[in-house]
């Protein structure tokens, strides 16, 4: 599942070919995804200029020059796909069509933006952009983390009193928008503090710690999607799933990367999820 590192590297790539160009035409190749599209989305599309392209949390956001802006969710298993690129960064030709492109956006400057989700999770919706913050897919949403309303301050006043575990804390997008399982387990490894921790029980030079923390987390992911964008223009046109190497994450049984530590990789499962942590150097 794609998380916020993933998304931004997907939004930084479709923003050369969709920025200020306009889609030429929208093929929109079923009725709905996780749910229905918007009425007349096709038509909605059709002829409009892309203004800008932004992210909030896991979902982009392209803005229209209707006043309507495309939210974008890639859910579990959604793909953007570019083929075509004017810019000359794409070796990829438009390929033939797959049973699973659901949306086809034809940019008036020779690109193809394909949206293709085997499974259906992901969403396309479009609403107001005055009021596109109140979307109930984003009203819900708390601060961005690597935005100034994320703060030291904010993080110690919503974990005062929580008797969660500091994992699942992390995990409340009303909390902090956008961290998914594979991050805060890496951040609270470099944090050293154990995901079974009381969220409440945590000193608050800890919690304060931990804000730079995931933010270090967050960039160092989203740089190397950054670097690995090239390649993936190169190889099939496909965005936004990128080769990382992760300390716990996924290394279960293994040595701890800590320097001098002893310990291995645990896995436990809180909340249906698996956290992967140092149970010597997370406390
Ligand atoms: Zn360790």
């Amino acid at each position: 599942m794609p998380e916020l590192p993933e998304v931004e590297t997907v939004r930084r790539g479709l923003a050369p070919v969709m920025e200020g160009a306009v889609i030429a035409q929208a093929d929109v190749n079923r009725p709905d995804l996780r749910w229905p599209f918007p009425p007349e989305m096709a038509a909605r599309l059709t002829g409009r200029q892309v203004l800008g392209l932004r992210r909030r949390s896991k979902y982009i956001l392209a803005d229209l020059d209707s006043g309507e802006t495309l939210l974008i969710h890639l859910g579990m298993s959604g793909r953007m796909l570019i083929s075509g690129d004017p810019l000359g960064q794409f070796v990829h030709t438009h390929p033939a069509p797959e049973k699973h492109d659901h949306v086809v956006l034809h940019m008036d400057n020779g690109a193809r933006v394909t949206f293709n989700d085997p499974r259906r999770f992901g969403a396309m919706d479009l609403l107001d952009t005055a009021t596109a913050e109140q979307h109930k897919l984003l009203a819900v949403l708390g601060p961005e983390p690597l935005g100034n309303a994320f703060n030291e301050d904010v993080l110690v006043q919503a974990f005062k009193g929580k008797a969660s575990p500091v994992k699942s804390a992390l995990l409340d997008q009303r909390i902090v928008a956008g961290l998914g399982n594979i991050y805060v387990c890496e951040a609270l490894f470099r944090a050293g503090v154990s995901p079974r921790r009381k969220a409440g029980n945590i000193s608050q030079a800890r919690v304060r710690a931990l804000v730079p923390i995931i933010r270090e987390v967050l960039s160092d992911a989203i740089a190397a999607g950054g670097s690995s964008l090239r390649d993936f223009r190169q190889a099939d046109g496909e965005l936004g799933y990128f080769q990382h190497s992760f300390d716990v994450y996924g290394r279960e049984g293994q040595p701890c990367r800590t320097p001098g530590c002893t310990g291995t990789v645990q896995r436990i499962v809180q909340s249906g999820r698996s956290s992967f942590y140092c149970a010597l150097c997370q406390t």
